[in-house]
């Protein structure tokens, strides 16, 4: 490894399903800030998404497996999934603190909605001395990140990094959508997570 301090890339989500606009966000923020790897992490019960039934995590996990395995430099964490009760960001983030070298660099990852959200995480404070964030943003939506991150203070200012990268108009709630109305979902997940969606009836009502 020689003096160069590891750098990892931190993919949390829900994944249900994980689709391409993730994979593509993930790889674009891995190559411009030289990641060596991505961990993606599927939540487990959400403290962001209470609303409506989400789709069992060994199943989000499975997809989200099978989804980044052909890349050697994306892993899966079941860090979230195996925690009982909500899950925070925080816990997590603290977690791998402990687990990796001292120096380490954490570099999470976080697409413009999720961006919006930051002022409303659990110590988001802590949050931004542990590790970096990656705005992956289209060149429109920059003003508003721009406001969020204002909003959050000097310390966000320094630790929350813009970068414009290649998106896909593509959402799990657009594919779950898809799903239920008999629509084709082809290309908007791999081909593994399509067919393992149909084998196992997710999303049919
Ligand atoms: P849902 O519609 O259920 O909210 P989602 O498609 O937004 O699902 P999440 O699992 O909620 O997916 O998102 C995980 C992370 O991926 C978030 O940081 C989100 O901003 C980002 N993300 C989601 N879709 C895209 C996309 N098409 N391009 C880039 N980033 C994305
Ligand atoms: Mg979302």
């Amino acid at each position: 490894m020689g003096n160069k301090p590891q750098r990892i890339g931190i993919m949390g989500g829900t994944f249900d399903p994980i689709h391409m606009g993730h994979l593509l966000m993930a790889e674009s923020v891995r190559m411009d800030y030289g990641l060596d790897k991505v961990l993606f992490i599927p939540t487990g019960t959400s403290p962001h998404k209470d609303d409506c039934a989400i789709t069992p995590a060994i199943d989000r996990y499975i997809m989200t497996m099978m989804a980044t395995y052909s890349n050697p430099c994306f892993f899966v964490s079941p860090i979230e999934r195996d925690r009982p009760g909500p899950s925070y960001t925080i816990d997590t983030v603290r977690a791998l603190v402990a687990e990796y070298e001292p120096g380490t660099e954490f570099y999470f990852l976080a697409g413009t909605d999720a961006v919006l959200e930051l002022h409303t995480w659990n110590n988001i404070n802590e949050l931004l001395d542990l590790c970096h964030f990656v705005a992956a943003s289209r060149p429109g939506k920059v003003r508003t990140i721009e406001q969020e991150i204002e909003r959050l203070g000097p310390k966000a200012m320094e630790r929350i990094h813009r970068l414009t990268t290649p998106e896909l108009e593509i959402s799990s709630t657009d594919i779950r959508e898809r799903v239920r109305l008999g629509k084709s979902i082809r290309y908007f997940v791999p081909e593994n997570v399509e067919h393992y969606i149909h084998k196992e009836g997710l999303y049919r009502k």
